[in-house]
């Protein structure tokens, strides 16, 4: 298992040397320089936009535009989509790949990401540097996580009754459609390609506006390792527009989202009026960390300091509803606020930056609007609450105490660097409450008693309930959300079902031979 949160102050003293060799010489030059292309994707070559549009990606840091992109629509899902479908013919190269040599290609593809992991890190600018590396290994572990299924991903042998052999084929779904979302951009992508292409699919994704960058990057990648045209196209472009033509495509197969609660509605909506494609979501959440009074109160300030504020908040599972027990409640408050006080916001690239900025404008602006929401309806502001610089997307570590459960920013997903304290009483109350949400990522608790970690964690319905920490993901085990936070589980064992149709094949067995 992995704590991407320790890990990357581990990794930071590890990289701490390449990183001041990257920072002291860092300029735009450098950032673009290893790129072949911002151009579409499209059966392994570089396209313009049918309609020659671009759009500018902007350093969330500065505001300033890092390049031009050129931004597909409709007729360019058109042809990713053909190109696709062309790679996935009975008889092309890749349905006739081995499953181990698709193995031996996503090895190959997180060779090279590890080769390039600096120009990747700093890619879409915006994460913290050393974090930024960090969540890149993540990315490649995912492609030799999946790299090792890909001959592994086997079929059952089944006792039917009667004289018939009975076995169970798993076999790739097709063309797949993928979203994806910013706020990881490396993770995100190879999240969705991984489990795709160990299967044996072909792919048409859409990158998100904010963050081109790095996807066009390991596009080039997949190019120069092999893959065979066609298997993977990617399309940088708009949700209503690309996004759109892929979610009601007539000839995609499957399409996998991650995204806000909102567009996974469209996306489902979108198969349901077109050819019912099979859709697996990954959505939003609003996720309860709950502390009991017996709980190790150091580690349950920094767990719960991180779970909300790693990734300026902008994570799908962050533990965005504090729920402190009563007696203990003022000296987490206090040592909480402390906690954040703490927190070096600033310049992602300087090593000592603990948080940098929001991905946009437009989610700035919607923090905001959210921080003004808690102090209108009467939570109590303890510390941040504005602005963090003259210039880019920065905002304070923002901590609210005497919030209740009916406040908006107790109930809708902020997205942003600001923690929700809420006070409870006893332990079937916090479930209750904690249970009263339209979401079901992701929830914790944190106590010393096993029997009551073990009876909450059962109550909580949650996708995912840590005890006694956060963020812990490993590649090996699911994610995903109950209720409005998704459907279907990415990783592990269970995130290859999500890309295969079972086949079922009965044999008729003459009993005598003549
Ligand atoms: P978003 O607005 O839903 O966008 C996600 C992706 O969907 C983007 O590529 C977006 O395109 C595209 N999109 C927008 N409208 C579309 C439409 N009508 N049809 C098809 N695609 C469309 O979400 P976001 O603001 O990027 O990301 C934040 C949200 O994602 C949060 O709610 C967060 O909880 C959720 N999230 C969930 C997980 C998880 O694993 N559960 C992980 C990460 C994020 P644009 O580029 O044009 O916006
Ligand atoms: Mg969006």
């Amino acid at each position: 298992m992995y704590n991407i949160v320790v890990a990357s102050h581990t990794f930071c003293k590890l990289m701490s040397f390449w990183c001041r060799l990257l920072h002291a010489s860092l300029t735009s030059c450098h950032l673009l320089a290893g790129y072949k292309s911002f151009k579409l994707f499209i059966n392994n070559e570089w396209h313009d936009a049918v309609s020659k549009k671009t759009f500018p990606t902007i350093n969330p840091a500065t505001g300033e535009v890092i390049c031009e992109v050129v931004e597909g629509s409709k007729e360019d899902v058109d042809k990713a989509v053909k190109a696709a479908k062309e790679a996935f013919r009975l008889g092309s190269p890749w349905r006739r790949m081995d499953a181990s040599q698709r193995g031996r290609l996503l090895n190959l593809l997180a060779d090279a990401i590890e080769r390039d992991a600096a120009y990747l890190a700093v890619s879409d600018c915006w994460f913290i540097l050393t974090q930024s590396m960090q969540i890149h290994i993540c990315g490649l572990v995912f492609c030799r996580y999946y790299a090792g299924w890909a001959d592994k991903w086997e079929g059952k042998t089944i006792p039917v009754d009667g004289d018939y052999f009975c076995y169970t084929r798993h076999e790739p779904i097709g063309v797949c459609g993928q979203i994806i979302p910013w706020n990881f951009p490396l993770l995100m992508q190879a999240w969705k390609l991984a489990p795709a292409l160990a299967t044996g699919n072909t792919i048409v994704m859409k990158v998100a506006e904010q963050t081109p960058l790095t996807a066009l990057y390991v596009a080039s990648l997949i190019k120069e390792v092999g893959f065979p045209p066609g298997v993977v196209n990617i399309i940088a472009g708009m949700g209503p527009t690309a996004g759109a033509a892929i979610s009601s495509h007539m000839d995609i197969d499957k399409i996998a989202f991650t995204g806000s609660t909102e567009v996974g509605h469209l996306i489902q909506q979108a198969s349901g009026s077109s050819n019912l494609k099979k859709v697996s979501l990954e959505l939003g959440g609003k996720s309860p960390n709950i502390i009991l009074s017996d709980a190790n109160m150091e580690e349950a300030v920094e767990q719960a300091h991180n779970a909300i504020f790693f990734n300026q908040g902008q994570c799908c599972c962050a533990g965005s509803r504090t729920y402190v027990q009563e007696n203990i409640y003022n000296e987490f408050v206090e040592r909480s606020v402390e906690r954040a006080k703490k927190r070096v916001v600033g310049d992602p690239f300087n090593l000592k930056t603990d948080h940098g900025p929001q991905v946009d404008d437009e989610q700035f602006q919607k923090i905001l609007g959210y921080i003004s929401s808690g102090k209108k309806e009467g939570a109590k502001l303890m510390c941040g609450g504005g602005v963090a610089a003259d210039r880019g997307y920065f905002i304070q570590p923002t901590i609210f105490g005497e919030v209740q459960d009916d406040m908006k920013i107790a109930r809708e997903e902020i997205f942003g660097p600001v923690m929700q304290i809420l006070k409870f009483k006893s332990i079937e109350e916090v479930i209750e409450r904690a249970n009263d949400t339209k979401y079901g990522l992701a929830a914790a608790v944190f106590t010393t008693d096993v029997n009551k970690a073990h009876y909450v964690s059962n109550s909580l319905r949650a996708g995912t309930v840590w005890i006694n920490c956060y963020n812990v993901f490993g590649v090996q085990a699911p994610f995903g959300g109950y209720k409005a936070s998704g459907a279907g589980r990415e990783m592990g064992e269970y995130g290859l079902e999500h890309y295969t149709e079972v086949k079922t094949v009965t044999v008729k067995i003459p009993q005598k031979n003549s």
